[in-house]
């Protein structure tokens, strides 16, 4: 066996391990493969073992990559996102995770119009309040939900976090707890056509404490892929 396969697989049992002991459905957590410096080869190799969304972090290698290898699974854009690029994205990618800003969000809202589609977005969220992050600070999120809300080309589909980096996984609990909080929270509000039925959040060194926390998608690159090499 490979050991993108084996890799995998113990990724699947580590999520549904974690989801029992939380009480959830294994099958409400999605694993997406985080592809950024991936070898087309080794993607097609994930491909073929299940994996049925994809990340990408940089707008040409992720165009790049969805020419060759097809619109049969989902492709998604995980990382910052200039607001400049918008136009290369919408119709391209399935859900862009990255919406951290008004500016950037009416961006995507018109250039999903010009194309004739309905954007799926996640509200990027700074759960720390490091500068160096990127998304919105946990105490503007409710009102950025609330002005993209009225964005008619644009559909908000949840939050998305990256916390600060730990050697110890239990030490990005708190975060996960929070953008879960948040969630809560942004559901009482009832806001018209916001879902907040996902919750991006784990990646490999710590998609199990995300998901006892209630991620929905995992976004794991270097536990299945190995190191990248830039
Ligand atoms: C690279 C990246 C990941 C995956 O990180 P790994 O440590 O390789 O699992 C997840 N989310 C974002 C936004 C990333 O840029």
């Amino acid at each position: 066996m490979s050991t993108i396969r084996e890799n995998i697989e113990r990724i699947r049992e580590n999520i549904a391990e974690a989801a029992l002991r939380s009480g959830r459905d294994p099958s409400d957590i999605r694993l997406m493969g985080v592809t950024k410096t991936v070898d087309d080869s080794k993607i097609m190799e994930a491909i073929d073992c299940g994996i049925d969304i994809i990340g990408e972090n940089y707008v040409q290698e992720g165009k790049r990559k969805i020419e060759k290898m097809g619109k049969t699974l989902e492709w998604h854009m995980i990382g910052h996102l200039q607001t400049n690029k918008a136009k290369y994205v919408v119709s391209l990618f399935d859900m862009i995770h990255s919406v951290d800003r008004m500016k950037l969000a009416r961006e995507l809202d018109k250039k999903s119009r010009e194309a004739g589609c309905i954007t799926k977005i996640l509200i990027e969220v700074n759960v720390s309040g490091e500068e160096t992050k990127n998304g919105v600070p946990k105490d503007k999120a409710v009102d950025l939900v609330k002005e993209i809300a009225s964005l008619e080309n644009l559909s908000i589909q949840g939050l998305m976090t990256m916390p600060p980096w730990f050697d110890d996984p239990e030490d990005a609990r708190p975060y996960f707890v929070a953008l879960r909080e948040l969630r809560d929270k942004i559901v009482d509000e009832n806001i018209e056509g916001v879902e907040m039925a996902e919750l991006s959040m784990g990646m490999s060194g710590d998609f199990t404490v995300a998901v006892e926390e209630g991620a929905t998608i995992v976004r794991v690159g270097r536990a299945i892929f190995g190191e990248r090499t830039y």
